[in-house]
């Protein structure tokens, strides 16, 4: 069996169209423009590339885009107050602080410190706390958009048999909690589960978010199965040329695409949806913020 491909790049760029016209309607009717503020820490090459992205799209879906970029000695004290004034800012709807922060900050205090109702990210705890209890709350953008790419492939999930591999409570326990509010059977697995391959085969829906290059082999996949692989590894390509690099994700694409149903590829999976679902968290926290209907699709 070849596995379709789920082009997350396509569909990622259709959460966009569809944030952006609503956008424009906002604008027009309303005369709002949902603001979302990105807030930089430091000089981390990885996160300087997000951070650009982020605001570009920002910018392409209509939006306000405000960045603060900080030097990496930058107090916490300082970084909580930037935090609170952003809070307390009406033009800013979506807050974003960029993750990891420098080690002398306790980030954990800084994302509880964003107003859970701008928390775009979905980290704050109370948005954890109400995912976890069904309740309306901002969800994790990553887990967000695999959601949507299951749901637009599958259909209804009731009942199905999920596969989480992995626990970080920025990718696999919150995609463990929407599935399990779609009626899924969850199963979480992690570093100490026993078996792994055998869990793995039991899954009608397997989510992999380990950060271990290719480490899902195809005779772990059930036929069939629908894959959803949100690893980004940058492996050497010497095939490539000296020094050169390409990205992988956590699931051996060649050997699991040929026994899947349908699988993400990467690139071009579930890296793109990530940010397509931010904008979509900035609008939703905009619409909610002044009362207005959400737009339809963009939520759990
Ligand atoms: P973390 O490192 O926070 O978590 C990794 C999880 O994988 C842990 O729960 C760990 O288990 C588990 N794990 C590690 N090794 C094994 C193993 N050998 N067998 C089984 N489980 C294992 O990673 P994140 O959740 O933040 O990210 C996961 C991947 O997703 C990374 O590649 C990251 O780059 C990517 N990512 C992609 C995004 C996107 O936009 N596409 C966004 C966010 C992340 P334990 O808890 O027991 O240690």
């Amino acid at each position: 069996m070849t596995a379709e491909i789920i082009d997350g790049k396509a569909f990622a760029a259709r959460v966009r169209e569809q944030v952006a016209a609503h956008v424009e309607r906002l604008k027009a009717d309303h005369g709002i423009t949902p603001g979302l503020a990105v807030v930089l820490v430091g000089e981390d090459p990885a996160s300087q590339v997000y951070v650009r992205s982020k605001g570009k799209q920002t910018v392409e879906a209509g939006m306000a885009s405000f960045e603060h970029k900080l030097p990496v000695e930058t107090s916490e004290a300082d970084l909580l107050a930037l935090v609170r004034k952003l809070n307390a800012d009406d033009d800013v709807h979506g807050i974003l602080v960029q993750l990891p922060l420098p080690a002398h900050m306790n980030a954990e205090l800084v994302i509880n410190t964003i107003d859970p109702a701008k928390d775009v990210d979905g980290f704050h705890i109370s948005n954890v706390g109400l995912l976890g209890t069904g309740q309306k709350s901002m969800v994790p953008c990553t887990p967000l958009g695999c959601l949507m790419l299951l749901r637009d492939r599958l259909g209804k999930l009731a009942g199905l048999n999920a596969v989480v591999v992995g626990r970080s409570n920025i990718v696999g326990k919150p995609m463990a909690q929407l599935l399990l509010g779609d009626s899924c059977t969850v199963t979480i697995a992690h570093s100490r589960t026993k078996d792994l391959p055998a869990v793995c085969r039991g899954a009608d829906i397997l989510v992999a978010a380990v950060g271990r290059p290719e480490m899902v082999k195809g005779d772990w996949i059930k036929p069939g199965a629908t894959v959803i692989d949100v690893g980004i590894n940058r492996i050497d390509a010497p095939e490539k040329g000296e020094g050169k690099s390409r990205l992988v994700g956590d699931v051996d694409f060649a050997s699991a695409s040929e026994v899947a149903g349908a699988i993400t590829p990467v690139p071009g999976g579930v890296g793109p949806m990530t940010i397509a679902c931010l904008l979509a968290n900035t609008l939703t926290a905009c619409c909610r913020a002044k009362g207005l209907p959400e737009p339809a699709g963009l939520t759990p």
